[in-house]
Parts: structure tokens; sequence; C-alpha cells
């Protein structure tokens, strides 16, 4: 898939100071918070802005400097098809910017301490202006099929990120990641109720362990539960590969949740113990 961005530049500011790439990746965070707009950051600015990266589970189609290679101020391109959910990487406020120009379709989060998250080329906008949003929460569907309406400038489909530092720079967000940049955790461990998180998370352990190519969406659908019943081979399940989960999938599910604390019967039932037990087991560290 080809990415090329000429100019996704709707930002007219440019940075104040202008630094090299080796001088940012080199560069103390302190030193980029003053560069940025005169911030003084107190330590590293993980702790300052509360974001992950909701795209970890798909493929880099463009980095940051092919971004600026090709005259774009800046971006990271995830190829994702297109109609694909796409989380906030923080909680904040939300502006849609309908054909922003070669960005297309575009939606800012403001988060509270004024750096903003944006998203470009989406399909569809799915919450309303000043909507506020939490972190994880959906805020449209991906686009950037070319010619396509709120593509812009992409030439396929896929979701550009970037991030705008409160003085109006444009910067890296993988550079800005907190708790480690990948996926929360889910609370599920905590109240037993399945969510959009655990399916997230279960969807990037599929894909970790199991073949999984779909979205990281947090909407489990066939395909997410026929690789879920692949894996499941690996606690006694014996049925098809259908992904359409019955009795004796589940069954093996409880058995991995009997693995992480789940001390209920195996009966292909799911209840809050189960989720409990299986939300555990999905909330390790290497699943994010
Ligand atoms: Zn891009």
């Amino acid at each position: 898939m080809c990415e090329k961005h000429r100019s996704e530049d709707v930002q007219k500011a440019r940075p104040r100071v202008v630094m090299s790439r080796r001088t940012l990746l080199r560069g103390s965070f302190t030193t980029l918070g003053l560069a940025a707009g005169g911030v003084l950051f107190s330590g590293n600015p993980a702790q300052a802005l509360d974001i992950y990266n909701p795209f970890s589970g798909y493929q880099i189609t463009g980095t940051w400097q092919d971004h600026l290679d090709s005259g774009s101020l800046g971006g990271i391109d995830y190829g994702m098809g297109v109609g694909t959910a796409l989380p906030a990487a923080g909680a904040g406020v939300v502006t849609n910017i309908p054909d922003n120009g070669t960005g297309g379709h575009t939606v800012t989060i403001t988060h509270s301490d004024g750096y903003r998250t944006q998203y470009m080329h989406l399909s569809q906008f799915l919450l309303a202006n000043g909507a506020s949003v939490g972190k994880g929460g959906i805020v449209g569907r991906s686009g950037g099929a070319v010619g396509a309406p709120g593509s812009g400038s992409s030439t396929g489909p896929h979701v550009h990120w970037h991030l705008i530092t409160p003085g109006g720079t444009r910067v890296n967000p993988l550079n800005y990641l907190g708790g480690g940049g990948g996926l929360p955790k889910t609370s599920t461990e905590q109240d037993g109720v399945p969510g959009p998180v655990m399916w997230q998370r279960t969807q990037n352990w599929l894909r970790i362990q199991s073949g999984y190519t779909g979205p990281i969406d947090g909407v489990p659908g066939t395909n997410t539960y026929a690789a879920l019943q692949l894996n499941m081979r690996n606690w006694g399940y014996t049925g098809p590969l259908d992904g359409v989960p019955g009795t004796n999938t589940w069954a093996a599910v409880q058995r991995l949740s009997a693995a992480h604390g789940y001390t209920g019967p195996i009966d292909g039932v799911m209840g809050p113990n189960s989720w409990r037990g299986f939300s555990r087991f999905i909330n390790q560290d290497q699943w994010d």
C-alpha cells in the first residue's frame, strides 16, 4: 500500500524551532517541551499527557520520517480496512473537521493539557462537535480509499495520526505515550463485564498468537471468534473453526480462565467469574 502524503499540512503555523530528527531522538523530553512552545515539563511528558497507541495492532505503512521526506509536517500511517473503528488515544473533547484539505475528514481530540490528537482521512464521524470522549472511546471510522468522500489526498485505506503540542507544533505521538504505549487494561478483571477494551486486548492476543488479521476494534466478529477457537485447541476445544462459538468453545475458555483464578464450573456458560479469570489472563502486559 502506497501512502505518499505530499501535504497533510493543514496546520498553517510552522514550528518555531526546527530540529533535526536526530536532535529530536537525542533530545531530552524537557528540551522537546521547551521547543514545542515554551512549556517546561517537570519530567517525562508521558506523565503530563495520558495517551496510548490505539493502533498498535496495525502495521505502520508510513513512518514519521516518510512524512517529513514527502513534505508533510509529520504523521504516522496505520494500514487498516475502511470502516475500522478509531478509538481515542486519550480522553478529551472532539471536534470534527469535514474535508480538511488533503487530510480529508479529520477528528481532533483536545486533551485537558492542551495537546491535540488528530486522525485524518475518515470515512465517518461518530461523535458530535464538543462531545467528550474517554480514552479508548470510538470517535469515528477509518477511510482513505482513493477518491472516497473524506479521503483527502490519501492513496489507500489507512488512518493518519499525529499530535499537536499546546504551542501548535506537530509532534510524533509515539514519543509521548504513557503506560508502555499499548492497549489499556480492561476493567473486566474487576467487574466481570466484558466490553470493548477486553475484546481489543483479546483481538491483539489472537493477532500475536493465532494469526488473527482483522481490526483491533473491540467488536468481536466471526474472524475474532474463529481465531479464538483455534487458540482454544490448546485448551481442549476440538470443534470446528467456524467463528460461531458455542458451549464447547466457551468451556475451553473457562479452562483457560481456571488457570488464572477461576474456580467455578466448566459448563460452557460464561458468567462474571469466568470473565474475571479470562481478563486476568488478557490483562497481562504481553498483550498490551
Ligand atoms: Zn499520513
